[in-house]
């Protein structure tokens, strides 16, 4: 689309939108985010534009979804930058953000008004859904509500966030949401620490410790690549990991996986093509990063 950005900030009147672009045949392309926007998402809004062409649509959602986080977590604490988000968004050629409030998205949440929730049984059990129990919950909520305001063909979500992506492919599946996933690779710094919004929490020192997340998958892949056919068992992988992990003073692992990349089923051993996801608390902030080993 040609023309200046848009902002909306009611679901109503971005449905509205939505609704005439469906009919009039225009193919929207959709990147929702939590803001506090780096070049991780930037390439996804470039994979939505490739998507839908220059004739098509391009929404970013900004939105910190309440019902993601725990209490315990960093929902009041999240970094927002609205103006510097503004900015990278008109920079990358999206034509649509759609910023709603809390008020909006969730009318009367605590008062009992707002009851309604998407779940998904299987696949955000493990790892995330293990450390974090509510918090796909939350994620599969608020997507089907975006995707049910913003009628989206095509949605772009990021790899580094690879159970979630799957939790959310198996949603769209199950609940037969007329679009097509994609998933995108993930932007790494030059030294290899996968692009966060919650990296700006780090201060140098764990800053520099934090790349210990893609030392520890790249020493994996390495290892299993010299493994041979048998490939090498799980547990020992893991205790591996944990003890690169424990080199740095300001980390405590909380979880390593070795799983089907498809299906997420944890294997017993690790051959060439498995994946591997970790999440490791650097001081009181918590990264996660996963790999094909
Ligand atoms: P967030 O704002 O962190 O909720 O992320 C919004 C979307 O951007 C999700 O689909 C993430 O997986 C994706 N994303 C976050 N970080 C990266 C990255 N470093 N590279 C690619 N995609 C990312």
């Amino acid at each position: 689309m040609v023309g200046a950005m848009k902002i909306v900030r009611s679901p109503k009147a971005m449905q509205r939108l939505a609704k005439e672009w469906r009919g009039a045949g225009v193919r929207v392309g959709f990147v929702p985010t939590m803001g506090f926007l780096h070049a991780g998402h930037v390439s996804l809004m470039e994979v939505a534009r490739r998507r839908v062409g220059p004739k098509g649509i391009v929404v970013v959602s900004i939105y910190v979804n309440p019902t993601q986080f725990a209490p315990t977590e960093d929902l009041s604490k999240y970094p927002r930058d609205f103006a510097r988000d503004r900015q990278l968004c008109t920079e990358a050629g999206v034509d649509v953000i759609f910023a709603p409030l809390d008020s909006d998205m969730y009318a009367g949440r605590g008062e009992g008004r707002y009851s309604t929730y998407v779940v998904e049984e299987s696949l955000g059990r493990p790892m995330e859904g293990a450390s974090r129990p509510t918090h796909f919950r939350g994620v599969t909520t608020v997507v089907a509500k975006l995707f049910n305001v913003v009628l989206p063909d095509v949605a772009v979500f990021g790899a580094k966030d690879w159970q979630q992506a799957a939790v959310i492919r198996r949603m769209v599946n199950d609940l037969n949401f007329p679009l097509q996933m994609v998933v995108a690779p993930t932007r790494r710094e030059k030294d290899g620490l996968a692009m966060s919004s919650r990296n700006t929490y780090l201060n140098e020192s764990e800053r520099k410790q934090a790349t210990v997340l893609i030392r520890s998958i790249r020493a994996v892949k390495a290892r299993v690549a010299s493994a041979g056919r048998g490939g090498l068992a799980a547990e020992v992988l893991k205790s591996e990991v944990a003890a690169m992990v424990a080199q740095e003073p300001a980390a405590r692992l909380d979880y390593v996986e070795f799983f089907d990349g498809e299906t997420l089923e944890a294997v017993a051993e690790v051959r060439r093509g498995a994946h591997m996801a970790l999440a490791v608390f650097m001081g009181r902030t918590r990264l996660i990063d996963n790999g094909r080993v």
